[in-house]
């Protein structure tokens, strides 16, 4: 079929907007999924100033761009712009992933949907556990606002212990949980981590081309432990490599990524990703920088 080889008349788009986002993964994922389905749409990435961010939108629309990915800094941003939120991105208060209806766009949180899916589906049980999370940014608030209802208890540690007890003060008013802010120390970390059985790096610790950081010294990790990396560059982080010497279960960033990018590219399209593809696309790029 020539759709699988060419752009036409007929080629409809899809796209991720934030500032920077040349080093998104999104295009790469999506237009191997896209391509290899035969579908006619191609992904393309739209560096987008803040102070553009409403034309912005409104030029998406006129264009009947399809649907499009958010990524910093317009997660939260983006909301004030769109027609309708899923309820669970209206409780987070956060989106990634919109579908443009004829002009009425709709919000949703695949990030955070997505690293639970990650969790879920590498066998690591949520429910009644004990969950330390690494960092207060944003990908910390999709993914402990996920967790927060099933964890038995949640320990948010950030460098900046305000960001944290914050956190967690929103996370209370929307989600039933039992949840603390603290300071990112290593006493407080030693002392939380002991009878953790899930931690969950957010912080960039560990990204390239600090390749050789982790975000905590290795003696504070235990077999028993769930150790889930959100980064995916490099796929293979310091902290996970410490984690897998010991004997603990492990998951990395490049499984919330695709998990993600999976339950975006079914809402948009209706049609299910060779997701094998996708992971083995990401892994080439990622190798070839
Ligand atoms: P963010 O909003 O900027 O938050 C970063 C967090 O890390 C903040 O809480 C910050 O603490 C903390 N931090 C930064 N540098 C630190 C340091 N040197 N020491 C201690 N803490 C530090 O970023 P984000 O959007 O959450 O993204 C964080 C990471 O997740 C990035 O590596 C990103 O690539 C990755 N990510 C992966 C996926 C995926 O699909 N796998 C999705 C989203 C994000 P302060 O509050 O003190 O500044």
């Amino acid at each position: 079929m020539s759709f699988k080889t060419n752009i036409n008349g007929h080629t409809k788009v899809f796209c991720i907007i934030g500032h920077p986002v040349e080093h998104s993964m999104s295009p790469v994922m999506h237009n191997a999924a896209l391509k290899d389905l035969g579908l006619n749409f191609v992904y393309v990435a739209y560096d987008i100033k803040p102070n553009q961010l409403n034309g912005a939108i409104k030029g998406l629309k006129a264009l009947g761009i399809m649907g499009f990915n958010v990524t910093i800094p317009y997660k939260e941003r983006i909301i004030k712009y769109l027609d309708k939120l899923d309820p669970l991105a209206k409780r987070i208060g956060a989106i990634n992933t919109v579908k443009n209806e004829n002009g009425f766009l709709i919000g949703r949180n695949t990030d955070a949907l997505g690293a639970k899916k990650g969790l879920l589906d590498a066998g690591c049980k949520i429910q009644g556990k004990k969950v330390v999370i690494l960092g207060a940014g944003g990908a910390a608030k999709a993914i402990s606002y996920i967790l927060a209802e099933d964890a038995n208890k949640m320990i948010i540690a950030n460098r900046t212990e305000k960001r944290a007890i914050e956190l967690v003060k929103n996370l209370k008013q929307n989600f039933k949980a039992n949840a603390e802010g603290k300071s990112y120390s290593e006493k407080i970390l030693r002392e939380e981590l002991r009878d953790a059985e899930i931690l969950i790096n957010t912080t960039p610790i560990g990204m390239y081309p600090n390749i050789n950081q982790s975000p905590i010294p290795k003696e504070l990790l235990h077999p028993e432990l769930f150790v889930f990396d959100v980064i995916y560059n490099p796929l293979e982080t310091q902290l996970l490599r410490y984690a897998k010497d010991i004997g603990c279960n492990t998951l990395s960033g490049l499984e919330m990524l695709i998990s993600q990018g999976i339950l975006a590219f079914e809402w948009w399209t209706n049609k299910k990703p060779n997701t094998n593809l996708m992971k083995r696309k990401v892994i080439e790029y990622l190798e070839m920088k």
